[in-house]
């Protein structure tokens, strides 16, 4: 694989998958930009060299087809602004119009493509369209950590038509830190889970279970985990399906010795909505009707002492339903822990979209060792020791 560091990008046309796919609200105006600025060391760097620059990411999950709010288009005035240059923008990833305009490409110009997701042909990482979209450039870069866990067309197939190809420079910073964790013993790695959902996170966890010493696991996941055990959780939020898989985790820890934490007390309430009555409940029994939707103090108190003894620690996901104010004492609480367990030595590596959104409303971003841009694909990378995408990068 080739450094972008030492490769010469003079007079190239480079291909860069970035991620894109940042929080937008109703009025299509941008919530967070993080993952945007990410890739500017890489971007510039081409185009310092005397290159030029075709960017292709994707953005929400479009069906497969053209649908307006989840156009690449919205990005281009900021774009512009951040590069302070006009972006190109051509309203398809294949065919004529990105051939068109690549070919018009001069040193230092940036071009942008439609959202990469309007195509099924990505999804399904479909040789021909990879082909024609790799077809356009001279080099190909990969600096979307956040979606390198997946193996579609223009992450893991467009690399096999080139020679060239590398890592950019967000994506090696974010490797570089993840191994940091991989490499720790286990003794000294905490991973701390919360979000709503299991199911969708099955495949990206098991992996932890060899790695970490600690699993500490709150939010919506620790309802399904008592669930599964027959214990009452009132009207929250459950996944029946997850039932299976939680009690293979539960058997799993046992065999590699990691100790799995739930919380034992949970802010409880009576409907779902920030002034409603609010209560504390023993976790593993809240009441009929009522809902759980933060942890509770002891179990803040239990996690903070662990978290505190760790020397490596990953957190990926909310402890409650954060983004109601009265519901965030938890995650609030997680977030203090790790920064303080960071300022007495630990490393700390936080992932996710709502993680990362709590270290920033409680300000917490320079107390953590490495905010990184990945969800899915930190956790998959912790437990499983690779990415696809990084694979098709070659060795
Ligand atoms: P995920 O997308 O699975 O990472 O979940 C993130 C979401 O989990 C956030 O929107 C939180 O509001 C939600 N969440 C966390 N804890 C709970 C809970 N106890 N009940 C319902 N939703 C929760």
């Amino acid at each position: 694989m080739l450094n972008i560091k030492t490769y010469n990008f003079k007079d190239k046309k480079a291909l860069i998958r970035v991620d894109f796919n940042i929080p937008m609200n109703d009025n299509l105006e941008i919530v967070d930009d993080i993952r945007i600025k990410a890739t500017i060391p890489t971007i510039n760097k081409v185009l310092s060299d005397g290159g030029s620059v075709i960017l292709v990411s994707h953005l929400g999950r479009p069906k497969t087809k053209y649908d307006s709010r989840f156009s690449l288009s919205h990005l281009v005035g900021h774009l512009q602004k951040i590069f302070k240059k006009k972006i190109l923008f051509s309203n398809s990833c294949v065919g004529e119009r990105p051939k068109y305009l690549a070919n018009k490409l001069c040193p230092g110009d940036i071009l942008l493509l439609e959202n990469v997701r309007f195509y099924k042909e990505e999804l399904n990482g479909d040789e021909c369209f990879a082909k024609d979209l790799a077809s356009i450039a001279d080099v190909y870069i990969n600096d979307a950590f956040g979606t390198s866990h997946r193996s579609h067309a223009s992450l893991t197939v467009v690399p096999h038509y080139f020679t060239d190809k590398m890592m950019g420079y967000n994506m090696k910073e974010e490797v570089t830190n993840a191994d940091k964790i991989l490499s720790s013993p286990k003794s000294d790695f905490t991973a701390i889970l919360g979000g709503a959902k299991i199911l969708d996170k099955i495949e990206l966890i098991d992996g932890l279970i060899e790695k970490a010493q600690n699993i500490i696991v709150g939010g919506g996941m620790a309802n399904t985990f008592y669930a599964s055990k027959g214990c009452n959780v009132g009207n929250s939020l459950v996944e029946k399906e997850g039932f299976g898989f939680a009690i293979q985790f539960m058997k799993k820890a046992i065999k590699f010795n990691t100790k799995i934490f739930l919380p034992s007390d949970s802010y409880i309430v009576d409907r779902f909505h920030n002034e409603a009555n609010k209560s504390i409940s023993a976790s593993n029994d809240i009441p009929k009707h009522w809902i759980s939707v933060d942890i509770g103090p002891q179990s803040q108190n239990i996690f903070r002492e662990i978290i505190l003894k760790s020397k490596n620690i990953l957190w990926n996901g909310p402890m409650g339903v954060y983004e109601m104010i009265n519901f965030r004492e938890g995650t609030k609480s997680i977030a203090e822990s790790v920064a303080t367990a960071t300022n007495l030595g630990a490393f700390s590596l936080v992932g996710g979209g709502d993680s990362a959104a709590a270290i920033h409303i409680l300000g917490y971003e320079n107390n953590i060792s490495y905010l990184s841009t990945g969800g899915g694909a930190l956790l998959s990378y912790i437990s499983k020791g690779y990415l696809p995408a990084i694979e098709a990068l070659g060795k």
